[in-house]
């Protein structure tokens, strides 16, 4: 990097000519300079060509059927989207043809709703259904300036990135901004540092219509990445997006706005005053917000004028809560059957489970997004310990909801008595089968089993390759012992598993002398299962 002449280091704007100067020696031939953009980026790859653009044909009733199949409630919300929709995406689909209608107001929309009630899926499933792409950003993460916090034309930018750099399609997508009510001028009141009103004008520029690099000018990585694909491919470095067709989608709760509402409302007609003053929730008086009231929020005039379309989304109740649980296709409870399933585990969610559930996540007053809170306390340990057991299937009732760590206690120990019951079944049926091949009785006692299973465990072995393995040739030794002492039955316990061999000699050699093996000792007064000894 050369130092410019007054000794200091160069500005971006030096040190960019300076890049660009370099390229142009190293790679010869490149046009000079970064090349000039072209209006609409309507040429050179990357910019995309018409069938880039998805071709619209739904009606708003067909998009309403799509947006319920996901977003439960919301019924007003689905329907003025749906239409919005429908009208912007026809009127693209006009001025792709060359009709485009000058008259045309873009309909942007103000989405109003408290957090974690469908907002953001309502226009990220229609983004879907579309085919076109989306961006999200929270409006608090701007600056005026763009030196501080990001600059608005970075969502144009990051729209033509989810468009696969291509030109024409970002030129068609949706750009949605949440928290738009922080950058309400009236927010400084509230000591906020927040340029709201410029970041409003330069988001104003975005919606009417202006030409947006495709590569931010600061980005110096970017341009010299744009230069090497020009001199790689051919291919044009810098590409502009125009927004006239990018439809904007602004959301927010808008805490206060109701008094706003309110105040007018009273100062309007007495009878609705009355009625709106005592009967409306708050929210309810907040769906009557008209432009005066995003005015006097702290929107400028120009600001909330492109806006034109208003959709208010409402608070959910247990009820929907449980309904989206139960019914949503994009329903939490889905994924949790998918996680459980990739480990071969079933699970099966009670009705009862999934209102406990929607209660649960009602306290934590963040709407939907509270059943991923209460999902994910209740079955964090669930899913760390249940894919190492053996355990493949269990039910979700409201017991398992309200104390996870109990089920999950009592699952696990349901799970490990049932294995070690169908274990020793194991070591039961080598038993009956040594006996029927060889006419000698083994008794195996609960500590013996124990043995076999623990050796299975560690050596990754069936129970079964343990016993033939362990006693492969007790069979030799207890004929001799048999014939000696005329002893049939045998006690194998736990120090015959550990040292098997050790343990027949002890008995052979005992047997020449006249003494035979300890025989099994009489069953236990109260053994129920009958398993010690001799259980199995
Ligand atoms: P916000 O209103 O804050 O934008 P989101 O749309 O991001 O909230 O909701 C968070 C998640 O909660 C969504 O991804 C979705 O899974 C679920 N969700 C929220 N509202 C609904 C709804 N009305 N119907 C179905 N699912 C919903």
């Amino acid at each position: 990097m050369t130092r410019n002449s007054n000794g200091g280091l160069p500005t971006p704007e030096e040190f960019q000519r300076q890049l660009q100067e370099l390229m142009r020696q190293q790679l010869g031939g490149l046009r000079a300079g970064l090349a000039r953009p072209q209006p609409g980026g309507s040429d050179g790859e990357g910019s995309g060509t018409e069938d880039s653009v998805p071709r619209f044909d739904k009606k708003p009733k067909e998009v309403k059927a799509y947006l319920d199949r996901f977003v439960i409630k919301q019924e007003e919300a689905k329907k003025v989207l749906s239409v919005a929709l429908c009208d912007h995406y026809h009127h693209v689909r006009l001025a792709l043809e060359g009709r485009d209608q000058p008259n045309y107001a873009k309909q942007n929309l103000i989405l109003v709703g408290p957090t974690g009630v469908g907002k953001t899926y309502l226009i990220r499933s229609i983004a879907d259904l579309i085919g076109v792409p989306f961006v999200k950003a929270d409006a608090t993460k701007f600056s005026e300036t763009g030196y501080v916090g990001g600059d608005v034309e970075d969502l144009v930018r990051e729209l033509f990135r989810r468009a696969n750099s291509d030109v024409r399609r970002a030129q068609y997508g949706i750009i949605y901004i949440d928290e738009i009510d922080k950058i309400a001028a009236a927010s400084n009141l509230a000591g906020r540092d927040v340029s709201g009103r410029g970041v409003q004008t330069n988001l104003l520029k975005l919606m009417e219509e202006t030409d947006v690099p495709a590569r931010s000018p600061n980005d110096i990585a970017g341009q010299l990445q744009a230069m090497m694909e020009f001199s790689a491919r051919g291919r044009k470095p810098v590409d502009l997006i125009n927004t006239k067709h990018i439809l904007f989608i602004v959301s927010g709760a808008f805490t206060g706005l109701e008094k706003t509402v309110r105040k007018r409302l009273r100062e309007a007609t007495i009878g609705f005053a009355a009625k709106a003053a005592t009967v409306e929730t708050d929210f309810e008086v907040m769906a009557h917000a008209q432009t005066r009231d995003f005015i006097e929020y702290g929107f400028e005039p120009e600001f909330i004028g492109r806006l034109p379309v208003r959709v208010f989304c409402h608070p959910l109740a247990v009820e929907d809560l449980f309904t989206i649980l139960k019914s949503s296709e994009g329903s939490i409870i889905r994924q949790y059957e998918q996680t459980f399933a990739a480990y071969g585990i079933e699970v099966l969610f009670q009705d009862e489970a999934l209102r406990r559930i929607a209660e649960l996540a009602s306290e934590e007053q963040t709407g939907a997004r509270g059943l991923m809170t209460v999902c994910e306390r209740v079955f964090r340990e669930f899913k760390f310990e249940l894919p190492s057991t053996e355990v493949r299937r269990f039910v979700v009732t409201r017991e398992v909801v309200d104390d996870p760590l109990g089920a999950l206690a009592a699952l696990l120990a349901e799970s490990a008595s049932e294995e070690q019951g169908m274990l020793r079944q194991i070591v039961g049926e080598f038993a009956a089968r040594f006996q029927r091949e060889h006419g000698l009785e083994l008794r195996f006692t609960e500590g013996a089993v124990e043995r076999l299973v623990r050796r299975a465990r560690e050596k990754g072995q069936h129970v079964r390759e343990v016993c033939a393995e362990c006693f492969k040739d007790f069979q030799f030794g207890l004929k001799l012992v048999a014939g000696n002492t005329g002893q049939t039955v045998f006690a194998v316990d736990a120090d015959a598993v550990e040292a098997p061999d050790k343990v027949l000699s002890e008995w052979v050699v005992a047997s020449y002398r006249g003494t035979k093996p300890a025989p099994p000792a009489p069953p236990a007064p109260p053994a129920p299962t009958g398993e010690e000894p001799g259980g199995v």
